[in-house]
């Protein structure tokens, strides 16, 4: 089907301002492994998080995800857990997976839709698991920060766990203290790839205040290499090419005015979709925004507003579902407890276009559409 209004539609540099970078790659002939355009690049991502932050890019941020869960909990031997939710990307569960850790999904709560503090909680604290959790890691959804981030240091903690976050799709979105995503927990990260707000093709980036960790990070993401390149620890090739990382520049250049674009057209959402019958994720319109996420409240009618939208030519998307413990590879794990919110959630989510090119006019007949 064609779509009139697309659901995602990547805003990138323009080829002129690409153009002298790339001449510049093919005059100094570095491509890849830490050229000048990947240096500057880490180091533009930590600063914008914070004084006092180091980054490591990385290909992707399923990447950086395993590089993270190999460099903090090691490689496990297949029998301890990691906390994490089910509603979310199935890229966490793939790195736990591959790191030799069981995932244990948790519940959401129904405000922020983000892993449940208090099922967490007692997963940590009841008797038949609190031994077998090797950390958590905690997903801001659709990258939208934590209502309540600083309880979840807090209760990593007491419990003596690595909190690790993927941040994926939440590059420029904010806590509620308006501290920056990206500050929080052991390491957060992030993805850049085409179809999130800050997009570079493929890429993404571990961001913590750890300088040790950034530093194991850069040698496991070049096959476990020290300085010397001899292969010192577990690694693989998860490298950000100088081309990505040029382009990713030239998107600093232009963050502010993508977010204030996106942020602008969540707001139209919010203000003019009917109350009585949709509801919004909390903390939200401080988000980066990949797209705009809507909870039908009326039961058993989400399927009925996305076939009306996409009749109309509107593309949309049900974006976290359907939820990981449902997909075909991991529906043999028995999360913690029954994932009520998650599987309620699950039928009722609805992803509507949130990208910088929306015609005001589109997002009226989408508006339109949903309220009538
Ligand atoms: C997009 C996304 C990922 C995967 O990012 P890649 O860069 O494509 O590997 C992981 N987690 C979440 C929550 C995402 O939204």
């Amino acid at each position: 089907m064609k779509y009139n209004i697309p659901f995602i539609r990547p805003d990138f540099p323009g080829a002129d301002d690409i153009a002298e970078d790339y001449r510049q790659i093919l005059h100094s002939n570095w491509y890849t492994n830490f050229g000048p355009f990947e240096r500057k690049f880490a180091h533009r991502i930590a600063d914008y998080v914070g004084e006092g932050y180091y980054a490591s890019t990385f290909s992707s941020a399923t990447a950086g995800l395993l590089g993270s869960l190999i460099a903090i909990l090691g490689k496990g031997d297949g029998t301890k857990y990691v906390l994490l939710p089910s509603f979310t990307f199935a890229a966490g569960a793939h790195a736990i997976t591959w790191c030799g850790y069981k995932p244990l999904f948790i519940d959401i709560e129904e405000s922020g839709l983000h892993m449940d503090l208090k099922v967490a909680t007692r997963a940590l604290e009841d008797p038949s698991y609190s031994a077998s959790i090797a950390g958590i890691l905690f997903c801001n959804a659709f990258g939208t920060g934590s209502f309540n981030i600083a309880a979840w240091e807090h209760l990593a903690e007491r419990a003596k766990l690595p909190l690790i976050i993927d941040s994926a799709a939440g590059f420029g979105s904010l806590y509620d203290s308006n501290q920056k995503v990206g500050s929080a927990g052991r390491c957060e990260v992030f993805s850049f790839h085409a179809t999130k707000p800050f997009g570079i093709g493929e890429g993404g980036a571990v961001v913590s205040r750890d300088k040790a960790l950034i530093e194991s990070l850069n040698s496991i993401q070049n096959f476990g290499f020290s300085q010397k390149g001899d292969a010192v620890q577990l690694g693989f090739n998860g490298k950000l090419q100088e081309i990505n990382a040029a382009i990713g520049l030239r998107q600093f250049e232009r963050i502010e005015g993508m977010l204030k674009k996106r942020r602008a057209v969540y707001g139209r959402y919010l203000s003019e979709l009917n109350p009585d019958k949709f509801r919004f994720q909390i903390n939200a319109e401080q988000a980066s925004l990949c797209f705009a996420t809507v909870i039908v409240k009326e039961r058993g009618r989400r399927n009925e507003y996305s076939a009306k939208l996409q009749s109309a030519g509107v593309q949309v998307r049900t974006y976290y579902s359907p939820s990981i413990h449902k997909q075909t590879y991991f529906k043999h794990l028995k999360p913690y407890i029954p994932l009520i919110v998650t599987e309620k959630i699950d039928n009722l989510v609805l992803s509507l276009p949130n990208h910088d090119f929306m015609n005001p006019h589109d997002q009226a007949l989408i508006i339109q559409l949903l309220n009538t």
